[in-house]
C-alpha cells in the first residue's frame, strides 16, 4: 500500500519547550504529517485495512465515527487516492454547515450519512446492518471497525514502532520514553506489540484520554492477542511489564477539556509553532510535562503527535 509516500515521518528535538519544560530532550514524533489529507495515525492503520479491503476486491469502504471524527476524514482521503467509493455513517444530527473535517470529507467526495446522535454500539449496529443491504444489491462493502483499532489496523504501529527505534537508534541519545495516547487502544497495542517484537528499545507511556486503566488495558491486550493471531508471532514475554499506562489526565473523559489541556493547545503552539488539538494530542503533551515536572523523569522523551488538526477547526 502506497498512502505514506513520504515516510518514515520526522522525529526531532524541541529545544524551544526544552527551554521552558527545564528538561534536556524532548523529541516530537511527527505522525500529523504522515502525508495524506491532513495526516494523523489513522494512515498507519489504513495502510493495513485497506490493503485488506483492495485484496478483497471491495467496491465501497463503510466507516463509522462521530462528528469531527479523523478517521473518518482520513478515510476519505484514503479512499479518493486509491479511488474507490466512501460511507460514511455520522452518530450526529447533520449540522448546518461544513466545518472541520466534515468539509474535508466532502471534498474528498465522501457521501456522508448522518444517523442522529445514537450511541457508538447503536452506530456500529446501524454499520453492518446498512452494509447487509449493500450485500443483498451485489455490492461487496468492507466495514471499517472499531475506530480502525483492530489488530490488523494496529499492525501498522508495530512497524511504526520498528521505525521508531531506528531513528532512536541513530540519534544516539540514550534510552527515550515515548509518549503515546490511548483511545480505542490500536496505536498502543501496535507499539508495544512491535516494541516487544525487537527486545524493547524503548519505554512506552500510554496517556489514556478515554477510559480507566484497567478498561484501556483490557483493550490493548484484547488487541495484542489479534496482532498476534494475524502474524502467527506471539510476544516474547509479558505484555503487561512493558508498558505504563495512566489515566490521570483525561480529565473528564473522552472530548471533555480539563483547564490544562486547554491552556497546552496555547502553550505548544505559542512556544513550538505546532498544532494539537483538545480531545488527544492536548492531554499526551500534559501527561509528559506533569512526568517532566513532578514524577522526574530522567532521560530523553518523545512526544507522539498523532494529527488530529481537521478537527482543531470545529473545537473553538
Ligand atoms: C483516533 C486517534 C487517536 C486514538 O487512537 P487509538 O488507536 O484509538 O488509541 C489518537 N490521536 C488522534 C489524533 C486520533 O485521531
Amino acid at each position: 500500500m502506497d498512502l505514506m509516500p513520504i515516510s518514515p515521518t520526522p522525529l526531532y528535538r524541541l529545544r524551544h519547550l526544552e527551554e521552558l519544560w527545564d528538561h534536556d530532550r524532548i523529541y516530537i514524533k511527527r505522525d500529523d504529517m504522515t502525508g495524506l489529507g491532513q495526516g494523523g495515525n489513522k494512515i498507519r492503520s489504513l495502510e493495513y485495512l485497506l490493503a485488506d479491503a483492495l485484496n478483497k476486491k471491495t467496491d465501497l469502504v463503510i466507516v463509522g465515527g462521530g462528528l469531527q471524527s479523523n478517521l473518518c476524514s482520513l478515510t476519505a482521503a484514503a479512499c479518493a487516492k486509491l479511488n474507490i467509493p466512501c460511507e460514511l455513517i455520522i452518530n450526529c444530527s447533520e449540522p448546518s454547515g461544513s466545518q472541520g473535517n466534515i468539509l474535508l470529507e466532502r471534498l474528498c467526495g465522501a457521501s456522508l450519512r448522518f444517523i442522529g446522535p445514537v450511541s457508538f454500539q447503536e452506530r456500529n449496529r446501524k454499520m453492518n446492518e446498512i452494509a447487509a443491504k449493500y450485500r443483498d444489491n451485489g455490492i461487496k462493502p468492507y466495514v471499517i471497525e472499531n475506530g480502525a483499532s483492530t489488530g490488523l489496523g494496529a499492525l501498522g504501529y508495530a512497524s511504526a514502532a520498528i521505525e521508531i527505534a531506528e531513528q532512536i537508534h541513530s540519534l544516539r541519545t540514550g534510552r527515550l520514553t515515548l509518549f503515546c495516547p490511548g483511545g480505542n487502544g490500536g496505536i498502543a497495542a501496535g507499539l508495544i506489540y512491535g516494541n516487544l517484537m525487537i527486545g524493547c528499545p524503548f519505554d512506552i507511556v500510554v496517556v489514556s484520554v478515554e477510559d480507566d486503566t484497567q478498561t484501556l488495558k483490557s483493550h490493548i491486550e484484547q488487541i495484542i492477542q489479534d496482532e498476534e493471531r494475524i502474524t502467527g508471532l506471539k510476544t516474547p514475554c509479558a505484555v503487561s511489564e512493558s508498558f505504563v499506562l495512566t489515566d490521570e489526565y483525561r480529565g473528564g473523559g473522552w472530548g471533555i477539556d480539563s483547564k490544562e489541556s486547554l491552556a497546552m493547545v496555547e502553550e505548544f503552539a505559542s512556544s513550538e509553532g505546532l498544532f494539537v488539538e483538545k480531545v488527544y494530542t492536548s492531554k499526551v503533551l500534559v501527561g509528559m510535562k506533569d512526568w517532566i515536572w513532578h514524577k522526574s523523569i530522567s532521560g530523553p522523551v518523545c512526544f507522539l503527535h498523532t494529527g488530529g488538526i481537521g478537527s482543531l477547526f470545529a473545537q473553538y
